[in-house]
């Protein structure tokens, strides 16, 4: 049985990789601070005989024995990592440092949860791995940009100087069940004001982009990487499919048969115009594609968040700014 170990496991993405982990007979370490993530998307393993959890902030060393390292810890809407912007580049570069440390430690297996946001606003359409980005380092965005770049070299740089064996997965997008009702980022706002009948926040025009990849294709992306030989280059992992903000509030709409209205508020700085992934080396690599588009994505998303809402499901609230 392989010791596994995910920083970030109370989340949205982490609580779905572990529960595929488990599945697939791992024995799992969930460790967290619980700033954006909750018990409750974990609450269902609390009796699991391969699960256990550990509350601590990956900034501050620790010493584990563990055989693969998914890092993923560090709060990934705008709205919560611009809450304290130290504390969240602190998470990606000491964190990072400390988790790379415990890998080459114990010679386990490292996966570093990197993001679309090292592209900033590209200036290359769709996005290919080699493409080296356009990203302000002194805007209010830097903080994770900068902080999961600044995560990337350190990552080649132990794998070059240390031999760790490590592993690099930009995350695209990703939206679906678990996403806490107050997260901040786009599917989550639009459905649970959807659901609530209130106007749909959109920033700006609208006409900015984004490719939407459902939960479960992510985290099989994610495990196909981990359990590739050799494979020390970033991979893209989102889904290609790319849709204007505004297609997007009207496909949440049409889903729901809802006549909610669309509120135009100002456009945060830096956004990024457009973002696509190029999956032509996930493809390669992984033998990896996404199976589920936006549609049938959106519809178990919303349904998770009607049962949500109408309390026949517990729902996780981020706990953001309560703790640093
Ligand atoms: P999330 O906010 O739901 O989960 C992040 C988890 O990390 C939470 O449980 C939080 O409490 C924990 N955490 C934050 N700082 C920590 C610290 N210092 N020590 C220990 N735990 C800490 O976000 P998510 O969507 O599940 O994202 C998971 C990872 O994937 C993040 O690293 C994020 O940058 C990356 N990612 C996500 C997306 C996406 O669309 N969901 C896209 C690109 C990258
Ligand atoms: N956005 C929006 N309304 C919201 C939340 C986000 O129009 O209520 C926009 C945001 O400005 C961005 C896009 O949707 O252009 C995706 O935002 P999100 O925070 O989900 O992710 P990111 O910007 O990090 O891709």
């Amino acid at each position: 049985m392989r010791r596994v170990l995910v920083t970030g496991g109370a989340g949205f993405l982490g609580s779905h990789l572990i529960d595929r982990l488990l599945d697939n007979g791992n024995e799992v370490v969930c460790l967290d601070n619980f700033f954006t993530g909750s018990r409750e998307n974990i609450r269902h393993l609390m009796q699991h005989d391969h699960f256990e959890i550990v509350r601590h902030d990956i900034v501050e060393p620790i010493l584990l024995e563990v055989d693969y390292i998914y890092n993923l810890a560090c709060p990934a809407s705008p709205v919560h990592y611009q809450y304290n912007p130290v504390k969240t580049i602190k998470t990606s570069v000491m964190g990072m440092i400390n988790m790379l440390g415990m890998a080459k430690r114990v010679h386990a297996r490292i996966l570093q949860a990197s993001t679309s946001e090292v592209y900033g606003d590209p200036k290359v359409h769709p996005q290919t791995e080699d493409y080296w980005g356009h990203v302000n380092p002194i805007g209010v965005r830097s903080c994770y940009d900068e902080g999961k770049r600044a995560a990337e070299t350190l990552i080649m740089d132990y794998h070059r100087q240390n031999d760790v064996d490590t592993r690099i997965a930009r995350i695209f997008n990703t939206y679906g069940p678990r996403m806490a009702a107050n997260d901040g980022r786009v599917v989550s706002n639009f459905v649970v004001q959807a659901l609530q009948g209130k106007p749909l926040t959109v920033y700006g025009d609208g006409e900015q982009t984004r490719s939407f990849c459902y939960v479960s294709d992510l985290v099989e992306g994610l495990i196909r990487l981990m359990n590739t030989d050799d494979y020390h280059d970033p991979v893209n992992i989102g889904n290609p499919n790319e849709f204007t903000i505004l297609e997007l509030a009207e496909q949440i709409k049409e889903q729901l048969g809802s006549k909610v209205e669309i509120h135009k508020e100002p456009l945060p700085s830096d956004d990024p115009k457009q973002r696509k992934p190029d999956i032509t080396r996930a493809k390669e690599v992984l033998g990896w594609e996404p199976t589920i588009q936006l549609k049938e994505g959106l519809a178990k998303t919303i349904s998770y968040f009607d049962q949500a809402l109408k309390g026949k499901i517990a729902m996780p609230r981020s706990y953001a700014g309560k703790e640093d």
